[in-house]
């Protein structure tokens, strides 16, 4: 089975890929098809609807099967910040050091520190069919960013039952508890059907 995978993050491209190919589950980068969009308009005001948009325009544009990835964190002392602008928390263009920065600044003597990954893996058809699940990784906000591994807020996140963040635990691990493990593998449970 051939997917496009609507991203062009290389992170998640990486992370997708070893999440999926035990499972027989091909999935091609959005640099390997000529002549798509650089971009989606992400204005969906959540996860889910960002990641069908992604899905459905790279599918419509490509021809072929896509599955697109929205993401991001949120935090419960924020109410829910940085929420689907995780990306771009600290203004154009998106710099995951500035976004760290800012979180940490705006946390400053706040003792309440949970938070949580989300994830919502859409799939899309180009003849106009979608299907969305969701994925979520519990956990609390680091005082100061520690370890060198993965991206994004990595750094900071420190999921539940653990002691270090998602930069410093093997990327391994990383992806066998993560939002996006999560609802990959909520997505292979739904769609085994669809996908074999
Ligand atoms: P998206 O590309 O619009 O889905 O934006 C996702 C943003 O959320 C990224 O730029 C990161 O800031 C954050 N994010 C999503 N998943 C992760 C993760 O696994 N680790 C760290 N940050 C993440």
């Amino acid at each position: 089975m051939r997917l496009l995978a609507a991203t062009k993050n290389r992170n998640k491209l990486q992370e997708m890929r070893a999440i999926l190919h035990h499972l027989g589950v091909e999935l091609i980068g959005t640099d390997d098809i000529p002549g798509l969009p650089d971009d989606v308009p992400e204005d969906g005001t959540t996860f889910r609807e960002n990641a069908l948009l992604k899905a459905q325009a790279y599918s419509m544009a490509s021809k072929l099967w896509a599955l697109a990835d929205d993401s991001g964190l949120e935090v419960d002392a924020l109410d829910g910040a940085p929420g689907v602008h995780s990306a771009r928390y600290a203004g154009e263009p998106c710099n995951n050091e500035a976004n760290n920065r800012l979180l940490l600044r705006n946390l400053t003597d706040i003792a309440d520190r949970t938070a949580r990954f989300r994830c919502a893996i859409a799939l899309a058809t180009p003849d106009g069919r979608s299907w969305c699940v969701e994925g979520r990784c519990e956990g609390t906000i680091a005082t100061t960013p520690a370890g060198g591994g993965g991206f994004g807020y990595d750094p900071l996140f420190i999921p539940q039952g653990y002691t270090q963040t998602f930069a410093e635990l093997p990327a391994a691990l990383k992806n066998t508890i993560s939002h996006r493990a999560a609802a990959l593998a909520e997505a292979l449970q739904q769609w085994s059907v669809l996908l074999g």
